[in-house]
């Protein structure tokens, strides 16, 4: 069933499990989400970018996952992910998304706490839950990920800032940076697991983990003991989906049948979102 961002994490945060948060850019991975969760019979989110918009068109998306989430029988919310701009977000809203995240992260603290403020009153008068973001998730391929991790500790979120952000913004769940990037990463990543118990100590709402493909599970399973309620995945799933398309061209490079193509790559990933939802703990979470 169609579900609020905010029930589904709500439950999470109550009963310590992480929901996965998986992006979809096309019907295949939409379908492989859906039947990962069926499968694993597990709440689920699906999210898209304003760049997975522009590439499949808002309604095009909207209307089908919001189709196939009513008919569903596990809780499943349509997310709108690092959204940046108030009428792109508020388009969202009407076209049924059930959760919308304003990243306003790169503006200083008052600023992000106005333009988060603005969406909050009218996500929350649709019934829409709000995710937003302080500190700065960093890119993998940047710098920080090359250099020493001790220097960009000021791009991580400061716990008192959080407690300050999450009462006066009104959000429903707080993305974090403790050492997460977005991308593939070139080093392992190290999670600031202690700065994650002091943010979870003051804000006590859904904290979301972004960046977590290519996160040890160990360390994934850890930050979801202290307080991780949301993991967005969404590189390991575009590495899972091309790895079955090149599987079938490699085997034959003239084939052109789409359903053989997008077929594998939909069972490749599926298998992959049923191996993130076990990470997060939230296998038979929506019986
Ligand atoms: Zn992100």
């Amino acid at each position: 069933m169609l579900t609020s961002g905010k029930e589904i994490l709500t439950k999470a945060n109550r009963q310590n499990y992480a929901v996965g948060a998986f992006n979809v850019n096309n019907m295949e991975q939409i379908q492989a989400v859906i039947s990962a969760a069926e499968q694993k019979m597990a709440p689920v989110i699906l999210q898209v970018t304003e760049s997975t918009i522009k590439y499949a068109g808002l309604f095009c998306l909207s209307d089908f996952i919001t189709n196939l989430a009513e008919k569903s029988f596990v809780p499943i919310a349509l997310h709108f992910d690092h959204g940046t701009t108030y009428d792109l977000i508020i388009q969202c809203i009407r076209s049924g998304f059930t959760s919308v995240m304003i990243d306003a992260s790169m503006f200083s603290l008052d600023e992000n706490i106005k333009k988060t403020k603005e969406i909050v009153k009218v996500a929350h008068a649709c019934g829409v839950s709000v995710e937003a973001e302080l500190g700065r998730v960093s890119e993998a391929e940047g710098p920080y990920f090359n250099e020493n991790e001790s220097e960009d500790d000021a791009m991580f979120t400061d716990p008192t800032e959080a407690e300050t952000f999450v009462n006066e913004a009104g959000i429903d769940s707080l993305g974090v940076s403790i050492g997460n990037a977005h991308g593939k990463y070139r080093k392992v990543p190290c999670l600031n697991f202690e700065r994650l118990r002091e943010i979870k100590a003051l804000v006590k709402i859904p904290l979301v983990l972004h960046g977590a493909s290519g996160i040890a599970p160990d360390d994934l399973r850890l930050a979801i003991r202290n307080g991780i309620n949301k993991v967005n995945t969404d590189t390991d799933l575009k590495q899972a989906f091309s790895d079955g398309l090149r599987e079938i061209f490699l085997a034959n490079s003239e084939e052109c049948d789409v359903r053989k193509l997008g077929g594998r790559a939909r069972e490749k990933m599926t298998e992959v979102v049923k191996e993130k939802i076990n990470i997060c703990g939230s296998t038979k979470m929506a019986l």
